[in-house]
């Protein structure tokens, strides 16, 4: 192997720090060097996380938004979609059906959707902490006051990607956003005390290596709780129709560099890995990533929470979801965490505190 990687990795072993140019380098590099890139990670995961896998159930509640993010089918710009608002008691009685099929997260996602008004999702939120679950919110930018309401309320974690940390792609991609409001509500998040997700898409159009690097060397800086890493993957109703999606290989990568970077994060293998590699899952799982999302909205919303097109998404009951899963992870001799799967982190920095 390479000398120079194989010395690039055994830095981000044992110290967990890497430059740009060192993170350029093992993005650029190829097969064999790869497999030696997901050994390590695995190996950072075992030494720093454990075996256990955690397990995220979650409801797509609203699949209305105001925003026109230039990737999303969920675009308001999107005609072509059939919209729908989940009411609060459906959104709970989704979430009785997670917690009875023994899931101790539920995640809360949706477009940016106002019809939603802050004391709603407060509502919900202490009514679904009442089922003794972790709660998770994504939905988006929104003030200080509302996130802090829901703090307030129970919320214990919130997932907002960055997208992107190159300023001018952010901007290209988002025509009604902002790459400081964004970073921004990061920030209120982080003081608010919710444990904090972020995370990028891999593979969008004009994505270079450099850009990459500043994606997990901001998730680095941010010392986030979670990074969710996902291929980028073209919806036909969208401007970026044409482009060509991510690669599981690429994606792989970044997730593996996540982990040597961040040891103690939450690490999901997403399910847009898995749509464009239906082993990517599992391969997520043996480079670095530690948790899984799985879909437990009813199945009469499922193909309407169109982001990017996906088979598998109207026909896999949560029942069905959950069965597959065990199957997987018995396969890859991984136990489902019991826990509410709160960050390690965390934990240890209310130990030493
Ligand atoms: N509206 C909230 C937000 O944007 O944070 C939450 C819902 S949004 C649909 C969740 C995530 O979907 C985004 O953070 C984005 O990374 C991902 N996403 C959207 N369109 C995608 C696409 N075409 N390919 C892959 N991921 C996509
Ligand atoms: Fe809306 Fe989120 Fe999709 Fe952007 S990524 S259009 S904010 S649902």
């Amino acid at each position: 192997m390479n000398s120079r990687i194989q010395q690039i990795l055994g830095k981000a072993v044992e110290k967990n720090i890497l430059s740009k140019g060192e993170i350029i380098a093992v993005l650029l590099c190829e097969s064999p060097h790869n497999d030696a890139l997901f050994r390590a990670a695995d190996l950072v995961r075992k030494r720093h996380v454990g075996d256990a896998v955690h397990l995220r159930g979650i409801i797509e509640f609203s699949n209305y938004c105001r925003r026109n993010c230039r990737y999303c089918g969920l675009r308001c710009a999107n005609k072509d979609l059939q919209r729908y608002r989940m009411t609060p008691d459906a959104i709970y009685q989704a979430a009785l059906d997670a917690v009875a099929l023994g899931y101790r997260t539920i995640v809360l996602q949706s477009g940016e959707d106002l019809f939603y008004d802050a004391d709603t999702i407060a509502a919900l939120v202490r009514r679904l902490k009442k089922l003794g679950v972790a709660v998770t919110l994504s939905l988006g930018e929104r003030t200080y006051e509302e996130y802090r309401l829901w703090r307030k309320a129970g919320a214990d974690r919130y997932l907002l990607k960055h997208e992107t940390a190159d300023p001018i792609l952010y901007q290209k991609l988002h025509p009604d956003g902002n790459y400081a409001d964004r970073l921004n509500c990061l920030s209120w998040l982080r003081e608010l005390g919710y444990q904090v997700g972020s995370g990028c898409m891999v593979g969008l159009p004009g994505q270079t290596p450099e850009m990459l690097a500043d994606d997990l060397l901001l998730l680095k800086e941010l010392d986030v709780e979670m990074a969710g890493i996902g291929p980028f993957i073209p919806h036909p109703s969208t401007p970026l129709a044409e482009a060509t999606a991510g690669t599981a290989e690429m994606t792989l990568k970044m997730v593996a560099l996540a982990r040597l970077l961040l040891p103690l994060a939450h690490l999901p293998a997403t399910t847009a890995l898995a749509t464009v590699d239906g082993d990517g899952r599992a391969k997520a799982l043996c480079s670095g990533a530690n948790v899984v999302m799985l879909n437990v909205t009813p199945l009469e919303y499922r193909t309407f929470y169109e982001i990017y097109p996906q088979k598998e998404r109207a026909d896999k009951a949560p029942v069905t979801g959950r069965r597959q899963f065990d199957k997987m992870l018995a396969a890859l001799g991984r136990p489902v965490a019991q826990d509410a799967g709160h960050s390690p982190k965390s934990e240890f920095q209310q130990a030493v505190s």
